[in-house]
């Protein structure tokens, strides 16, 4: 049954996560839809849980999904919540699109990855207390869209701060096929991860299948260890190849920053389509 949470009307069931249910929920003080996160008992390390809020609160772009705060239930459960992204997530997106047998428009690609960009670029620069926040969990379920198709950029639960003397960490928080070589290795995570991340998010977007994809984890592993994954359908043009390339670089160091994407000619000539 739905939860019962005062000051607010619980509409729809958006679908169960990992941690709990996701609902619609409308403000009762001035009719505002928001989307509410409950997190089940079992899953609920305080801790760990503060840590996340803090860390969402301090992000304000309009490519990254809000959080407004938390509240409790009628069992006392956590409820976090957040902007509602009305144009759903992209992985069902894809899966929309290779059902019907039609592809994404390079236009469409460029916008949400520039926006993904803009999103990931507010998260690895520094905050006023010099720190820069990983995703560490980016991939198609985790971007949303809003009712114009914006993205919004969300599920900040893996996500971690960095402090400014870059200790790194170790710890894996996201699923296999968006797995960077270097975390596979158990080598240190840091903003390199995202953008290989970034890179199979906007590949998968082309081909519509995640880029490194097995039967098995090894096989997965093997493809990613060699940076093995299929070109893109001959309708997507060179550049969006080659943007692909620099963010699915084998080496981190190799790999480009946020900010390169962010100023690179290919994303500034291929952007101004939009308008
Ligand atoms: P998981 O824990 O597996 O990542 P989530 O709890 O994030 O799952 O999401 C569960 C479902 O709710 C998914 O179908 C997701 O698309 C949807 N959802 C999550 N957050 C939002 C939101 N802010 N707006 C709209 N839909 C959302
Ligand atoms: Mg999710």
């Amino acid at each position: 049954s739905y939860p019962k949470i005062m000051g607010y009307r619980i509409k729809d069931e958006l679908g169960n996560g990992s941690f709990g249910y996701c609902f619609v929920a409308q403000r009762e003080a001035d009719n505002e839809i928001l989307a509410l996160k409950q997190f089940r008992r079992e899953h609920l390390d305080s801790d760990c849980v503060a840590k996340e809020m803090d860390l969402l609160m301090g992000l304000n772009h309009t490519n990254i999904v809000k959080y407004y705060g938390h509240a409790f239930d009628s069992n006392n459960m956590l409820c976090l919540l957040m902007e509602y992204c009305q144009g759903g997530d992209l992985n069902k997106y894809i899966e929309r699109k290779f059902k019907d047998g039609s592809f994404i428009t390079e236009e469409f690609i460029w916008k949400a990855f520039h926006q993904l960009v803009l999103a990931l670029r507010e998260c690895h620069s520094r905050n006023r207390f010099g720190r820069i926040i990983l995703h560490r969990d980016l991939k198609p379920a985790n971007v949303f869209f809003d009712k114009d198709m914006n993205v919004k950029l969300g599920d900040f639960g893996s996500s971690r701060m960095l402090p400014f003397n870059r200790d790194t960490t170790a710890t894996f928080a996201g699923t296999l096929f968006y797995m960077s070589p270097e975390q596979m290795s158990y080598a240190p995570y840091d903003e390199k991860c995202d953008i290989w991340s970034l890179g199979c998010t906007v590949h998968e977007m082309c081909v519509r299948k995640p880029t490194f994809f097995g039967l098995t984890d090894v096989d997965v592993a093997a493809k990613i260890r060699n940076a093995n994954y299929p070109t893109l359908p001959d309708k997507y043009s060179i550049d969006l190849r080659r943007a692909i390339s620099s963010m699915l670089q084998l080496l981190p160091n190799d790999r480009c920053s946020i900010e390169q994407l962010a100023a690179c000619p290919l994303m500034q000539r291929n952007i101004s389509r939009e308008k």
